[in-house]
């Protein structure tokens, strides 16, 4: 049986990695500025993290949510304690996708409304709500477009307001910062005048943190550059460091209706010691304090090698989620990033590229990008 070919692949084969680092199967070294796509939070193969993973596999790997794990418990009070949403309560799935599932069919329930505003340019996952309010023809099919999904643009409280106005709208999804659809960033205003005009209507905000959640932007979330608190929040990629684990954090304002969400592999014991680990080399290693460091001093040092190159048009970003967009496709330069300076780094559209590396960079291995990316470009 052949692969279904969906995905556009780079002729590289990783099979050790530590760190921000990555080996391929001929040896060669990698610097991770990709952290296989903003998911290696902690670095890989952290010998705190593989420790608490086989140990618990060594003890039982799974059983199903009609028992009580004691580990998940003890996952939501850390991720209270990280986020500060301590009254908040933890429903656990298995991907970004499935999170916004649940926050979107949560807030439906909660309201009796079906209609949700999404924005231009937005990415929430592929399964049929998700992708219904992702901004992406070539991924939406005729039967997710079935969802009442209605587009305001980003940062423009008007285009919000003209349809919340009405009173019927369930829930405001809005990536912390969007992702996919190229770092673009609400302001803190924005995100007070969303809160205002979802309270003002019944309308429940749901922020989408998978990607810029859990200490990405330097910040446990990306929100929280701002004062507002959101309804539901969404969190996986980073979450678990590879293993797939989403969540949503939900006000204590809704009820928990028995059988209301469910999920078999939810919430299972390899997932929450991978997550409760990521959450304690977290605090630990002080890595958001990190990511912010290291990426405002990567963020400023592209800005200065974008002054003097006529091919970027903008470098945007915040903490460890930066987009150096250029003029034109981009795709070259960022195969001799990959090929000659042995580097890997994310896209978002033809002329961006998107760096997301664990939240444990250094310094030196932020050098070693600047002077790469300077050469290449
Ligand atoms: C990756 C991503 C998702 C989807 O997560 P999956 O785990 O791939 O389902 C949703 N929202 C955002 C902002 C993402 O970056």
């Amino acid at each position: 049986m052949n692969l279904f070919d969906v995905y556009t692949l780079f002729d590289v084969i990783p099979v050790k990695g530590q760190g921000c680092h990555v080996w391929d199967d001929k040896g060669t070294e990698y610097l991770d500025l990709y952290g296989g796509h903003a998911v290696i939070s902690i670095g890989h193969t952290h010998p705190h993290y593989v420790k608490a993973v086989t140990d618990q596999l060594n003890k039982i790997g799974f059983y199903s949510n009609s028992v009580i794990n004691p580990l998940q418990s003890k996952l939501a009070e850390k991720l209270g304690k990280l986020s500060g949403l301590t009254d908040y309560s933890l429903f656990l799935c298995n991907s970004g996708a499935e999170a916004n599932e649940n926050a979107l069919k949560l807030a439906s329930f909660h309201t009796g409304r079906s209609k949700v505003v999404a924005f231009r340019h937005s990415f929430h996952g592929r399964t049929s709500g998700a992708v219904a309010v992702t901004d992406n023809p070539k991924i939406v099919s005729p039967f997710n477009a079935c969802h009442q999904v209605c587009w305001a643009n980003l940062n423009d409280k008007d285009s919000v307001w003209s349809y919340l106005s009405a009173g019927d709208v369930a829930a405001v999804i809005i990536e912390g910062v969007q992702g996919v659809g190229g770092i673009n960033i609400p302001t803190p205003q924005f995100l007070a005048d969303l809160r205002e005009m979802c309270d003002k209507t019944g309308t429940q905000l749901v922020l989408d943190e998978i990607q810029s959640g859990y200490g990405r932007t330097g910040k446990f979330f990306a929100y929280q550059h701002s004062d507002i608190k959101p309804d539901i929040v969404t969190l996986a990629k980073g979450i678990a460091n590879g293993f797939p684990v989403g969540a949503i954090m939900v006000n204590p304002k809704f009820e928990p209706v028995k059988g209301r969400l469910g999920t078999t592999f939810g919430g299972n014991y390899l997932g929450m010691a991978a997550a409760i680990a990521v959450a304690e080399v977290y605090e630990d290693e002080k890595l958001e304090k990190n990511s912010a460091e290291i990426g405002k001093y990567l963020l400023d040092s592209i800005k200065t090698i974008a002054k003097g190159s006529d091919k970027i048009k903008d470098v945007r970003g915040v903490g460890l989620m930066i987009g150096i967009e250029f003029h034109e496709p981009m795709a070259e330069i960022r195969k001799k990033l990959l090929f000659e300076k042995h580097i890997f780094t994310g896209v978002a559209g033809a002329n961006m590229i998107r760096l997301l590396p664990p939240l444990c960079l250094t310094k030196d291995e932020a050098d070693r990008f600047l002077t790469a990316f300077k050469e290449v470009i």
